[in-house]
């Protein structure tokens, strides 16, 4: 085990940079997820670890060696791909052991690593099966155990869910965190799906076009999200984003007024008539929920006429999407249980200001 720091990383293809200024530290041991929409270069982070790529320039330290010259198979890392890459003629057993075969590790050592990745993978009864005689879900654990069998230091993971489908990944997503748990091995993940990163996460790293827009634990994150682009991409539903104009100790959206509370007051400091963007999460609204409304001070609730579009039952929730009247502006609500309401319906939303970003 050991833990990996970089400093400092650029990567350019000819004209375009991938990645740059990318600087963190993960003790070791940890879970970190990278995180962001598809091309924000969290493939790139990964594979420069691996030793996939090469850095334009900075520092990568694995434990405390320099290894941005060291060559892959050298840099005792792991890395699983969302596509398995099973050898396709070998049993389970012989895929597993195979970089220890490679490795030239004493066969007894082999027998028993084999037995006890499998034992921790659930795998034992599989051991003597091909690879095409297994489910998805059954494959990709043989590609962990390959990669686990080796006792890396470090162990990369690109995607590897992406292929299952929903409920096998959800599944596997809570095996993997029970793994790490009993391995302690330092990880790395990357995944653009924010339940995954949310769920699995010591740190979550969050990223767009190559840069690191913040780095946390995943309630710091939802709770307070360094900008507009992290405070929409992690949350789902994600959060509201309403245009508004600030006047007179109040927020214009649209031609509906919300007061801003004396507590949330002291930490408004805007000059009149700046346009901003406020941010709410659909879980901080309510409708007819009356003792919600007590449960808030004078002024703190602010009021939205809305009109419903959809409305979509979740089973213990419901998800209403509404619009506010005469303008493209969506507002989603998240409420429990079930709601009567059609599509058209004029509603009024209770929005909790204190959760107003
Ligand atoms: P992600 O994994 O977040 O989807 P990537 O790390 O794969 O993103 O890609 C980041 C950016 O770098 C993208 O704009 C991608 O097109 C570019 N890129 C990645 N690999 C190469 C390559 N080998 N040649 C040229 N551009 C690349």
């Amino acid at each position: 085990m050991a833990k990996v720091r970089l400093e400092d990383i650029k990567r350019r293809f000819n004209n375009v940079t991938a990645i740059e200024d990318i600087t963190f530290e993960i003790p070791d041991g940890e879970f970190w997820v990278l995180v962001g929409p598809s091309g924000c270069g969290k493939s790139t982070i990964l594979r420069t670890i691996a030793g996939l790529e090469t850095a334009t320039s900075g520092k990568l330290f694995i434990g405390e060696q320099l290894v941005n010259n060291v060559p892959a198979r050298q840099r005792d890392v792991a890395m699983v791909f969302q596509n398995y890459a099973l050898y396709p003629h070998m049993t389970v057993a012989q895929n597993i052991a195979f970089g220890l075969q490679m490795r030239k590790v004493d066969q007894r050592i082999i027998q028993e690593r084999v037995v006890n990745v499998a034992r921790s993978l659930s795998l034992e009864h599989l051991l003597d099966r091909k690879p095409k005689q297994l489910s998805g879900g059954q494959q990709q654990r043989v590609a962990l155990g390959r990669a686990i069998a080796r006792e890396p230091q470090v162990f990369l993971l690109d995607e590897p869910l992406s292929n299952l489908d929903a409920q096998l990944r959800d599944d596997t997503r809570a095996e993997l965190k029970q793994l790490h748990h009993q391995l302690g091995i330092t990880t790395i993940y990357v995944t653009h799906d924010q339940v995954e990163a949310m769920t699995l996460a010591d740190k979550i790293v969050v990223l767009n076009r190559g840069r690191i827009q913040q780095i946390g634990d995943p309630q710091t994150i939802y709770a307070h999200p360094a900008n507009e682009m992290v405070a929409t991409f992690l949350g789902s539903p994600p959060m509201n984003i309403l245009p508004a104009i600030y006047k007179n100790n109040a927020f214009d959206v649209n031609g509906q007024l919300l007061a801003i509370p004396a507590n949330v007051a002291k930490s408004v400091h805007l000059p009149q008539g700046q346009n901003v963007d406020l941010g709410i999460r659909p879980e901080n609204i309510y409708i007819n929920e009356p003792h919600r409304y007590r449960e808030h001070g004078e002024g703190e609730l602010g009021e939205l006429v809305v009109d419903v579009k959809v409305v979509e039952p979740l089973g213990r929730e419901t998800l209403i999407r509404t619009g506010l009247p005469g303008s493209s502006v969506l507002v989603n609500v998240q409420v429990g249980g079930d709601v009567r309401l059609r599509l058209g319906d004029r509603l009024s939303l209770q929005l909790d200001l204190n959760h107003l970003f």
